[in-house]
């Protein structure tokens, strides 16, 4: 990744080169909140940071990642920030008025979409934020074509004053292809902004004008991008033609391949999906019979292609969502049936054989993990205090409390709204309600919604789970690390401290390992809301188990791990049941302790009721 290589060709993941194009680019700031599938871009341009004097951000969300990026565009420097799809959502508010201000350095906004929903709570495609913001979208169909279309993103960006969408999905990000490096052109160019009230204040007054230039900037583009490099056509030998989007293109060449035409269709490679070039479609559609569109999720470019047939008078039948699925990730297969389909063609569909399958794996969460402690101390409290509870919670490892045996997640529905919501169900219920979120999703989201708490006076627990960073995304720093993205030592700042300052007067730290102390806690906070007297928090802090095993194997801590004595155990799987551990595996009839990922936090010690479980003397 570092370094001017020449034209060396190098394996890269997506996301990797996405940043090497940021880097190529001449790219000077980066922010980001971290996100499946997008982390991996701004977590290598962290790394690189000091090498190319770029600043780097873990920002506490995505509106906010998408400001800073902003300021800096501009300030004249090129500027990036990544999202997941529903990242966008939390950013759209700046995002929409951006087109309307313009940009000054090239500035490129990664939205990776999570087509089938692999990590994400719904599925959605971002391409059309920009028909919607007037703002232009690109999207790359291989590795390669991801870092040359970031750099071609930041030139278009600069050079008509828009921030440009680079749309890219989970199976481009996440897989790897061979990259061919280019020139490492780093300027010298430091942030200037010139005072420009009637550029950067939307006014209505103003606003009504820049609207006009929005479009304008917009149409410009959509000349530039009938000519762009990126969209190819390739000539076939009927007047059957194909328009292929993105990665969908890898998928239409397998699949023509794998049917093996007399006469093989033209393909229209198309990777400017908005603004539409409408010069280059007008041509590729002029001669032809009948067309599909292949494109992942939603018919944003077909639902254009019939619409300017319809404008030009273009006898092309347009096919698309009606062969090609609107919903889940496109597969070669999907695309073979539904290409196999439109040219009339029988197939047979190659049956895939995995010879090796991974045993299945339900989602759970890992050994040690202290947010498994303090579910249990949470279910334990909500028995001693007799009381019926709802339990909102939000985007996170703890989202897997959802599962048995806990099951103490009633709903999750974006970064955030398990305080909104516990806001409402506390109003409108007699129940009690216990919220859970991430100290992370806390900083993201959730602190507005506490505020209105203590100002629309509502009365429910929130426990935040502080396990010192972001895990479920790989272990990004959060406000609460003390350290940032670009490895400095940073100013802490405390879940506590903001909840003390939004006038939560309730509000305590535990350590889910003293599971007593944290159910005490919890009934505490349980009699707190039952009497009215507004939101009460619970901090359960303690480190990622994951965090816990690795200085464990760097020898800079001792954890005391736990062993089941063979002859105590009668095998009831009362600690199975009741603390779902990973690191308790039933055998022959009893149960033993994988010493590897244990951690020794003691629920089960205490589950057990034959005392057959205890610390591991080696
Ligand atoms: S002590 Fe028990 S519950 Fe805790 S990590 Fe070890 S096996 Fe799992
Ligand atoms: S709860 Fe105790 S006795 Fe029962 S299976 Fe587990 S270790 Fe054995």
């Amino acid at each position: 990744m570092k370094g001017d290589r020449g034209e060396e060709v190098v394996l890269m993941l997506g996301n990797e080169a996405i940043a090497r194009g940021a880097i190529e680019g001449d790219v000077k700031v980066a922010t980001a909140y971290p996100g499946t599938p997008s982390t991996e871009i701004v977590e290598t341009l962290a790394l690189l940071s000091k090498d190319y004097d770029l600043y780097v951000e873990w920002s506490v969300n995505e509106k906010v990642a998408f400001e800073v990026a902003l300021a800096a565009s501009y300030c004249n420097l090129r500027s990036l920030t990544a999202m997941k799809h529903v990242g966008l959502n939390v950013a759209s508010d700046p995002l929409f008025t951006s087109a309307y201000t313009g940009v000054r350095g090239g500035f490129v906004i990664v939205s990776a979409d999570d087509p089938s929903c692999y990590s994400s709570q719904n599925e959605q495609d971002n391409r059309i934020y920009g028909l919607h913001a007037y703002i232009p979208v690109v999207e790359p169909s291989s590795p390669q074509e991801a870092k040359d279309m970031t750099i071609y993103s930041l030139e278009v960006s600069e050079r008509y004053g828009l921030p440009v969408i680079l749309r890219t999905v989970t199976r481009l990000s996440h897989s790897r292809g061979p990259v061919k490096l280019g020139p490492i052109r780093r300027s010298s160019k430091k942030a200037v902004f010139e005072r420009k009230p009637e550029k950067y204040v939307c006014l209505p007054a103003n606003a009504r004008r820049m609207r006009l230039e929005a479009i304008e900037r917009l149409n410009a583009v959509e000349k530039e991008f009938n000519n762009s490099s990126f969209n190819v056509v390739l000539e076939g030998e009927s007047k059957v033609g194909v328009i292929a989007c993105g990665l969908a293109y890898t998928h239409v060449v397998d699949a023509l391949d794998e049917l093996n035409l007399s006469h093989r269709p033209s393909i229209l490679k198309l990777s400017t999906v908005h603004p539409i070039p409408k010069e280059l479609l007008a041509n590729f559609l002029e001669d032809k019979e009948k067309v599909l569109v292949v494109e992942e999720l939603e018919p944003l470019v077909e639902l254009q292609v019939k619409a300017l047939c319809h404008d030009l008078k273009l006898k092309a039948e347009v096919h698309g969502k009606d062969l090609i699925p609107l919903a889940g990730e496109l597969t070669p297969l999907r695309v073979l049936r539904g290409l196999a389909s439109f040219l009339g063609v029988s197939v047979e569909l190659p049956e895939l054989k995995v010879k090796l399958q991974a045993p299945p794996r339900p989602p759970i969460l890992c050994a040690g993990c202290p947010h498994r402690n303090a579910f249990y101390a949470i279910k334990m409290a909500v028995k001693k205090a007799k009381v019926e509870a709802i339990y909102p919670s939000d985007i996170g490892c703890y989202t897997l409390g959802y599962y048995p045996p806990f099951e103490l997640v009633d709903t999750t529905i974006c970064m955030g709204a398990g305080v909104g919501l516990a806001c409402g169900f506390a109003k409108f219920t007699d129940k009690v309600v216990i919220a859970t979120v991430g100290e992370s999703t806390f900083y993201h989201a959730c602190i507005p919604a506490l505020i209105n708490a203590v100002f629309n006076p509502s009365s429910f627990v929130l426990v935040v789970l502080d396990n010192n960073f972001t895990a479920m995304t790989g272990g990004q720093p959060s406000p609460a690390t003390g350290v940032n993205a670009m490895g400095q030592q940073v100013k802490k700042v405390l879940p506590e401290d903001i909840a003390k300052a939004c006038g939560v007067e309730l509000c305590k730290v535990v350590d889910p390992y003293d599971v007593d102390s944290m159910i005490a806690s919890i009934v505490e906070a349980i009699e707190h809301v039952k009497r009215g007297l507004g939101p009460a928090v619970i901090i359960s802090r303690r480190a990622c188990s994951l965090t816990l095993l690795r200085e464990e194997r760097l020898g800079r801590i001792k954890l005391e791990k736990k062993m089941v004595e063979a002859d105590k155990c009668k095998g009831c799987m009362t600690c199975i049941k009741l603390v779902g551990c990973p690191a308790l595996i039933p055998r022959a009839g009893k149960v033993v302790i994988d010493e590897n990922i244990c951690t020794g936090c003691g629920l089960c010690e205490r589950s057990c009721p034959y005392k057959a479980i205890g610390v591991l003397r080696s």
